[in-house]
């Protein structure tokens, strides 16, 4: 590693990998033990400020003092749904803004995250989709979204669940959402997350669907349509970059390891994909995958071109799905008075 002098941009020990941080710590010819020891520091115990790493002799702490620093993103803004969700606003060093959601539900507390700055793709019923990209996230900026949201509960109090369904496509930065993912998860030096606990939602990048299995998440698929014409209507680019028949055969053949199974999510928009035929096709698109639905009443948002599906038609399409013999659930948006639902994320709270 070529190491930065005192005059140099101090390295970010937070946008190391596993790796680099061995290659630093050997170059300053230190055990390798010290590799897991400062990951500890950072993911499992979360210091800002190396000076606290106090295993680390007062020697080796100036040290590597000279050459670098932990480089946090600055405290978020935090808005406040009337249900408890909270918002999380994240400026990031370079001035753009990415958005991260607390939701909590009983004992549960779910953090969805950010992957990208805006979205490659753009979908119609998405307000991030409309903003277009502004660049993908980094490992590190992925990771301090749960850093810092950890650091902001109450003593004892814990994210007991990750979700990657935020700003962004995760599979269109499938690098960095990997190298975050096994920050997250390692349990020796990373937070430890079990990966059970994370999903990973992708509006269908059938290609690279393998490449989630080998990460050992859960996988969700956006599917919000039943038929190619439907698809492309909703999801244009998406569907022009993989086709509804390619994205339900990655499905049939994704390795699911027991007692796991695929979710579909589907966006449920008033006179668009919401009636009966819509519930049919999907039951007999969906036929013979181990996986469970979750049906999403659309979030108005201002201009937005779609409207919320009525009540009935929701509990109809829900019906038609369970009789059919699929595990189906209405997942009301939470957090709408702060624009922190689904497919919302991207506008600031004003
Ligand atoms: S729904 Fe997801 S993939 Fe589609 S534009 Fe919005 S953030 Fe991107």
């Amino acid at each position: 590693m070529a190491m930065n002098t005192v005059t140099e941009t101090p390295i970010n020990l937070l946008a190391l990998s596993f790796e680099s941080m061995a290659s630093l710590v050997a170059h300053l010819g230190w055990p390798a033990y010290r590799t897991r020891q400062i990951l500890q520091w950072m993911y499992q115990h979360r210091v800002r400020e190396i000076a606290r790493m106090s295993n680390l002799s007062r020697k080796d702490r100036e040290t590597i003092q000279e050459c670098a620093t932990i480089g946090r993103l600055a405290s978020p803004t935090i808005v406040r749904s009337a249900d408890e969700t909270r918002k999380l606003l994240f400026s990031l060093d370079d001035g753009l803004t990415v958005e991260s959601v607390l939701i909590p539900d009983g004992k549960r507390l779910t953090q969805c995250l950010s992957t990208q700055v805006g979205c490659t793709l753009d979908c119609r019923f998405c307000l991030t989709g409309q903003m277009g990209l502004k660049r993908n996230l980094q490992a590190h900026e992925i990771v301090d979204q749960v850093l810092t949201a950890q650091d902001g509960l109450q003593p004892g109090q814990r994210i007991t669940s990750l979700v990657f369904m935020g700003m962004g496509e995760p599979l269109a930065n499938l690098e960095a959402v990997s190298d975050a993912i096994g920050r997250l998860t390692d349990p020796d030096w990373g937070m430890g997350f079990p990966d059970r606990r994370i999903t990973l939602s992708t509006a269908g990048f059938s290609e690279r669907l393998q490449s989630v299995a080998r990460l050992g998440v859960n996988l969700a698929i956006s599917l919000n349509a039943s038929t190619a014409e439907q698809r492309d209507r909703l999801m244009p680019m998406m569907n022009r970059l993989h086709a509804l028949p390619d994205l339900i055969a990655a499905c049939r053949a994704y390795p699911l390891p027991s007692r796991r199974r695929l979710t579909f999510e589907y966006v449920l928009l008033r006179g668009e994909n919401d009636s009966a035929e819509d519930a049919m096709r999907v039951s007999q698109l969906l036929r013979g995958i181990r996986c469970k639905i979750n049906l999403i009443p659309f979030n108005e948002f201002p201009h937005a071109p779609f409207r919320q599906p009525t009540d009935d038609a929701v509990a109809t399409f829900q019906a038609i799905l369970r009789r059919k013999g699929y595990d189906v659930f209405v997942r009301n948006s939470r957090g709408r008075d702060v624009l922190g639902a689904c497919g919302q994320l991207g506008r600031r709270f004003a």
